[in-house]
């Protein structure tokens, strides 16, 4: 096995993904519309390989989260890429709260052609539900909380609805699912894998940080050089490889007893730099230059 990120020794396993599946399956029931949440950085890596086929025809909308981490002209080509596909897409920042309103109203407009159907046959006018969905740690707890703005306004129980599961108030014409559908990563694509194992979406104890720190030092000096010799304070020509972690190491005084470089402490500062955004608006996933139409919807 090459393999840099083994997937044997993920979370998830066959058994725990039919379960996790068959969960979004039954609280898919509830809704009109699908929030998916994908993160920014890496919109195609994020994004569970079999959403389309479980959500099967029911609306959907994207949300580009961690869009404060993402490069912002790179978020836009990706918004014109979702909407050929036929698709609206939010950046979102679901820690600070920014493009939660037009999520809101992006939300309204996708549920609206159901809701108004309910309604032409007769049914008495209801809000439109919706849930959010995603990978693990790509932000759907956070976002919740936004879009709940702290103080959750709960809906009453509703027969047939577990009592756990909770309805939160959006307005008039919305309320969402307090409860995300959680979904597998794209592994088997070792492309996606380490882009999300840079983004921190896959823990650092199931691959090999060193080998995974090397080549997002080389995917930065390649995509974006300016922002790691700013950051490193680095001068002239970027060296590749390991000599670039050493250069790195120097320059953030990571040394050990002898004045040997202590590697270790430099891998953690350049993926902590990264994830945290101190290295620059980064986004990873290159965008496809054509729709992949036969993918739509
Ligand atoms: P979940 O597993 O999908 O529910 O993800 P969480 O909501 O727990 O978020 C995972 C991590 O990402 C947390 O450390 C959040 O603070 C962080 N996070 C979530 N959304 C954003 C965002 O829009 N921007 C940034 N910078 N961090 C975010």
């Amino acid at each position: 096995n090459n393999n840099i990120i083994d997937i044997p020794s993920l979370q998830w396993y066959p058994g725990h993904m039919r379960k996790a599946e068959r969960l979004v399956k039954e609280n898919l029931k509830l809704v009109d519309v699908v929030v998916e949440l994908l993160d920014a950085r890496i919109p195609m890596s994020s994004a569970n390989p079999v959403l389309r086929e479980i959500v099967n025809g029911k609306p959907r909308l994207i949300v580009l989260n961690k869009a404060d981490l993402a490069d912002e002209t790179a978020t836009r080509a990706w918004v014109k890429y979702f909407a050929a596909e036929g698709l609206t897409a939010v950046p979102v920042d679901a820690v600070k709260g920014r493009g939660v309103k037009e999520l809101v109203q992006a939300i309204a407009k996708c549920a609206k052609p159901k809701t108004d159907k309910l309604v032409h046959h007769g049914a008495k006018a209801r809000a439109a539900r919706c849930m959010i969905l995603g990978i693990p740690n790509v932000g759907k707890s956070s976002l919740i909380n936004r879009l709940s703005g702290g103080s959750k306004t709960k809906v009453e129980n509703r027969p047939g609805i577990t009592r756990a599961k909770q309805w939160i108030r959006l307005g008039a014409q919305l309320e969402l699912l307090d409860m995300p559908g959680i979904l597998w990563p794209k592994f088997e694509d070792q492309n996606a894998a380490l882009h999300l194992a840079f983004t921190g979406a896959i823990n650092d104890n199931v691959y090999d940080v060193a080998s995974v720190v090397l080549l997002l030092l080389d995917t930065l000096r390649t995509a974006y050089p300016s922002d790691l010799m700013e950051r490193y304070r680095l001068e002239g020509e970027l060296p590749s490889g390991a000599a670039l972690l050493e250069e790195i190491g120097r320059k953030r005084g990571c040394l050990r007893a002898g004045g040997k470089i202590d590697y270790e402490k430099a891998e953690q500062i350049v993926l902590t730099d990264f994830r945290s955004g101190r290295l620059g608006r980064v986004t990873l996933d290159v965008l496809p230059s054509i729709p992949a139409t036969e993918n739509a919807r």
